[in-house]
């Protein structure tokens, strides 16, 4: 089976003008659309370390063992940092992994980026802080347009549960809109390894945790070693800010999210 490198992605949009909160469209997704688990066939999935997360934890496995079972990684243009891609080439098939016949076997916990569609999203880092646009995708073959449910954008938000994880890929956005890794070829990758590693493999990152800087920064931060041993998400957040801390040093706040 060929396997596509997928075109050069980006998180960083620069735009005028997207859809608003208020803006409207149709849409109804369901099982008796002719097109139904199509764009589950092909998808481009990036996935945000709270991603993983809830993946991980929903199927049982480690970061380690979801990383190598079911991604890919790849660098984003904007940052030189690694994202990781839901592979939809594994050997048995081709298509999402977690596509059943059904349909989505993680539904509960599919990814932020399955949740919002057929809305996409980009981000800009500015002195306000992040902001973030929001574009209509419109797939040829996609019937969910000709449906009978009119949505605001903020009412699809809500109805896809996509609060929380905006709110648990912040960190990780901040830092992939911030910093551009540049310098010689073997430090950058030494660098991409390391942010893959403390951002995407987080039982990996909790065995490093009494290490002498990595403890130095969770007591900077007043946060409890146990805490961090027992809590996903309060370690996924540690992993934010010692990540923040390792490239842009750690006096430095993150900027306030936008409203
Ligand atoms: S995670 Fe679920 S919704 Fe997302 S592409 Fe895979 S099967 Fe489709
Ligand atoms: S209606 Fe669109 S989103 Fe739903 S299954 Fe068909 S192609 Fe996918």
């Amino acid at each position: 089976m060929t396997r596509e490198k997928p075109a050069a992605v980006s998180l960083y949009k620069q735009m005028d003008q997207g859809l608003s909160l208020d803006s409207r469209f149709q849409f109804h997704c369901h099982a008796g659309r002719p097109c139904f688990n199509r764009c589950c066939r092909t998808p481009t999935i990036i996935l945000s370390p709270y991603d993983l997360l809830r993946l991980k934890q929903f199927l049982g496995l480690t970061s380690r063992e979801f990383l190598e079972r079911y991604t890919r990684r790849e660098i984003e243009e904007w940052s030189n940092l690694p994202l990781i891609f839901i592979d939809p080439y594994r050997p048995e098939g081709e298509g999402c992994p977690f596509l059943g016949a059904e349909g989505c076997t993680v539904y509960a916990h599919r990814p932020a980026a399955c949740r919002l569609f057929p809305i996409t999203m980009g981000s800009q880092l500015t002195e306000q802080g992040t902001v973030d646009y929001y574009f209509c995708r419109q797939l040829d073959y996609c019937r969910g347009f000709a449906g009978d449910r009119e949505w605001s954008l903020a009412s699809w938000m809500a109805d896809q549960g996509f609060a929380e994880y905006q709110e648990g890929r912040q960190g990780w956005l901040e830092i992939l809109l911030k910093k551009g890794l540049q310098g010689p070829q073997g430090a950058v990758a030494e660098l991409q390894d390391l942010f893959a590693a403390i951002a995407y493999d987080l039982d990996q990152f909790r065995r490093h945790l009494s290490e002498p800087e990595v403890f130095r920064v969770a007591e900077h931060a007043g946060l409890a070693l146990e805490d961090l041993q027992t809590n996903d998400l309060a370690l996924l957040q540690f992993s934010y800010r010692y990540l923040h801390s390792l490239l842009f040093g750690e006096e430095e706040e993150s900027p306030p999210r936008e409203k």
